[in-house]
């Protein structure tokens, strides 16, 4: 079957990485043709739109998207461009796997982890509802709706009975901010009564995030509104080796549009160093969306193949191959 993506490369590594997911993808033999959309910085500044029109027509006629990371500028300038494609697209389920890979070197080498995160995508924090009501006093306000936190939580429920999973935490801050994250842990606690199958408990984020250090093994499906989902994700992304090996995927009803958990790495952008694992493991997750599972399972285990032999693995994971180098090697293996 033929399938069209639109492929975001993004600034920063994006370009590098989605390069080597692309050449990845194509070793599969997956008949695909890719819908090329640039954006970044300098497209925003002078389009003077966070999403050009290009990009959204292309997304809407594909459905599918394959993004690099886009910069965002710090503490003023545009809006994420990440959370308003998000948000116009309605991707309400940020899905985040976090598996230990063979021979990778971590703290936590020598513990089994294999977690999956459902962010919620749309509101809370990342509302950009932001005022100075006087000079010097800011508000910006935390949005929870009963709607997407209901959806986020059956998302969740129903990959865990869909992949076997026992366990669903839901993480919250709930002893402080009763209304809000109570609304999140109500409708979490209301959903989990249609899975009684699924053990369902409630954490604190901050006992959450020592629990996740201490005894990583141990969790299962977690379940966070956007902020926590965002935090914990890189804590638990250095928990199985760093950003350049967490995949994810955006969800929505009629769009779903794959990219890793890592931004745009600016302190190694264009030096080759990049890790493009977490993109082409963001793309098992897409061919697998498209129904294409042997394809899928390839590019996994080829990936796997190359960490298990770890010769050619990049600095970031303790190897000192290039992108490029790791690339070829993932490709090698796809086309033995
Ligand atoms: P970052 O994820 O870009 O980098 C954090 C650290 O991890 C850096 O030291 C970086 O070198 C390393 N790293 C990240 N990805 C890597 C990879 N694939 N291989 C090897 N090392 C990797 O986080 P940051 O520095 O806080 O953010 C930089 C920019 O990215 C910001 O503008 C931020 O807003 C943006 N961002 C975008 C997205 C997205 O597009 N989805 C996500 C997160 C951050």
């Amino acid at each position: 079957m033929s399938h069209y993506c639109t492929l975001i490369p993004g600034d920063g590594i994006g370009p590098e990485v989605a390069q080597a997911a692309v050449r990845a993808v194509e070793a599969t033999g997956v008949d695909i043709t890719w819908r090329r959309a640039e954006l970044n910085e300098a497209i925003i500044l002078e389009s003077g739109k966070t999403i050009p029109q290009y990009l959204l027509d292309s997304i809407n006629e594909t459905k599918i998207g394959l993004k690099g990371p886009v910069t965002t500028p710090v503490g003023g300038g545009f809006q994420s461009v990440n959370v308003v494609l998000r948000k116009t697209l309605d991707l309400f389920a940020n899905v985040r796997p976090v598996k230990t890979l063979p021979g990778v070197k971590s703290r936590f080498s020598d513990v089994a982890i294999d977690m999956v995160i459902f962010r919620e995508n749309t509101e809370d924090l990342y509302s950009g509802l932001e005022h100075e009501i006087v000079k010097d006093v800011v508000t910006s306000l935390k949005v929870i709706t009963r709607t997407a936190s209901e959806k986020i939580a059956r998302y969740a429920f129903n990959y865990a009975r869909k992949n076997g999973r026992k366990q669903v935490v839901a993480i919250h801050k709930a002893n402080i901010m009763k209304l809000a994250d109570g609304l999140f842990l109500r409708c979490c606690r209301e959903t989990s009564k249609d899975y009684l199958e699924i053990d369902y408990k409630e954490l604190i984020v901050d006992n959450a995030s020592m629990q996740l250090v201490m005894r990583p093994e141990k969790f299962d499906v977690l379940l966070l509104p956007n902020l926590y989902g965002d935090i914990v994700s890189d804590l638990a992304a250095g928990l199985v080796g760093g950003l350049g090996i967490v995949p994810g995927a955006n969800m929505g009803e009629t769009h779903a549009v794959f990219e890793a958990v890592h931004g745009s790495a600016p302190d190694i952008a264009g030096q080759g160093k990049a890790n493009p694992t977490a993109l082409m493991l963001s793309s098992v997750m897409m061919l697998t969306h498209m129904g294409e599972t042997q394809c899928a399972h390839r590019l996994q285990s080829a990936v796997e193949a190359v960490y298990a032999e770890g010769k050619t693995l990049t600095i970031d994971v303790g190897g000192s191959a290039s992108t490029q180098e790791f690339t070829d090697a993932v490709v090698r293996v796809l086309r033995a």
